[in-house]
């Protein structure tokens, strides 16, 4: 799993590599391939925020977001299940 801090959220994911897109819309979150369903750039050209439908850049490490914590296994939520991927939005910030 790995853990990430972006502008407005704390994001975790049960990926083990750093996150390869980042939403320039509003919600400003990382998101993994596997996040983005069925998704073919080839056809679509652009992709787009599962949570904002903002387009989707290719993230940067110190810019989008910073890693907190890498560690092996699946990210667990609510201590029994498991997900692939949870964010929570930091304090100070409302939802979107
Ligand atoms: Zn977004």
């Amino acid at each position: 799993m790995i853990k990430v801090e972006t502008e407005r959220n704390i994001i975790e994911s049960s990926s083990d590599t750093l996150p390869p897109y980042a939403c320039n819309g509003t919600c400003k979150k990382t998101w993994w391939t596997e996040d983005l369903n069925n998704q073919d750039n080839t056809i679509l050209h652009v992709l787009v925020c599962p949570a904002c439908n903002g387009p989707l850049i290719k993230a940067i490490e110190g810019t989008h977001f910073k890693v907190i914590k890498k560690a092996k296994g699946n990210i667990v939520t609510d201590g029994s299940y498991t997900a692939r991927y949870a964010s929570t939005l930091k304090d100070g910030f409302e939802l979107i």
